[in-house]
């Protein structure tokens, strides 16, 4: 049996379903109930199947919208400017070790000086260079 692209067919356990994609190798089928499966072609066992492609189940109406969510700005988000004019710059990539606080790139406003700030320390961060703020963390 020679199938096409869109013939509607059942299998034995997955019931009525519609082709979709069809190849030498392979029979894509995405079943009525069961969604999408892929058989190898010469292991499929397909009938042609006289039950109707089923309508697509109405949206229900109009779910009210919930209220939107606030977006909140995190003293994470590159641009983000601390009291002492330190602003983030980026997420550091402190590759290879995930565990510990996050360390982001920090940049300082007066001096321009660049320097690795704990996530929780962004907000008071003060720069290591032309203030009195700690020294930098490694990133
Ligand atoms: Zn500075």
């Amino acid at each position: 049996m020679a199938w096409r692209l869109g013939d509607r067919v059942e299998q034995a356990s997955y019931g009525a379903g519609t082709i979709i994609e069809l190849t030498d190798q392979h029979v894509v089928v995405h079943f009525d109930t069961y969604g999408r499966r892929k058989f190898a072609a010469h292991l499929a066992v397909l009938t042609a199947s006289q039950r109707p492609e089923p309508r697509a189940p109405s949206r229900p109406n109009s779910i009210a919208p919930g209220p939107r969510a606030t977006v909140t700005r995190t003293s994470t988000d590159p641009g983000y400017e601390n009291s002492n004019r330190q602003t983030v710059v980026r997420l550091a990539e402190t590759h290879g070790h995930g565990r510990g606080p996050r360390v982001y790139v920090m940049r300082c406003m007066r001096c321009g000086t660049h320097y690795g700030a704990n996530v929780s320390d962004i907000d008071s961060r003060a720069c290591p260079a032309c203030m009195d703020g700690p020294p930098g963390v490694t990133f």
